[in-house]
């Protein structure tokens, strides 16, 4: 689902704690491959055993802890950004505001223009 259906369904700050858990999901999926890789390696390094399978297991743990690494680093980063727009000008409320319209494109960027639910104010958040 789009960035903006989404808060536009939920509200923008269940929107961000949804990211963030989700985020931090990836970085439990990266804990627990690293937990894998030295499991394996301990394995590979002990004798006798299958050393190939302890390899493999290895290099697809090595694959989803890095994919998970991107992943954790890109929904944070992307939660933030939005995050630090998310802003009232006039009365500095933070996060209580709805979208009235989005666009995404590729030449002028996506954005959204968002409405102040306490003072009606208007701004546009890139994301
Ligand atoms: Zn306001």
């Amino acid at each position: 689902m789009a960035i903006p259906a989404s808060i536009q369904r939920r509200g923008f700050r269940k929107w961000y704690e949804r990211e963030l858990l989700i985020g931090h999901s990836h970085l439990v999926l990266l804990l627990l491959s690293v937990v894998t890789i030295f499991g394996a390696m301990e394995a590979f390094a002990a004798p006798g055993g299958a050393k190939a399978l302890m390899g493999a297991c290895v290099l697809v743990a090595c694959a989803i802890g890095l994919w998970a690494l991107r992943r954790y680093l890109f929904l944070l980063t992307r939660a933030e950004f939005i995050a630090n727009q998310a802003v009232c000008g006039q009365c500095q409320a933070y996060g209580r505001w709805a979208v009235e319209s989005s666009r995404s494109d590729a030449a002028e960027g996506s954005y959204m223009r968002v409405c102040c639910k306490r003072c009606d104010g208007r701004w546009q958040i890139d994301w």
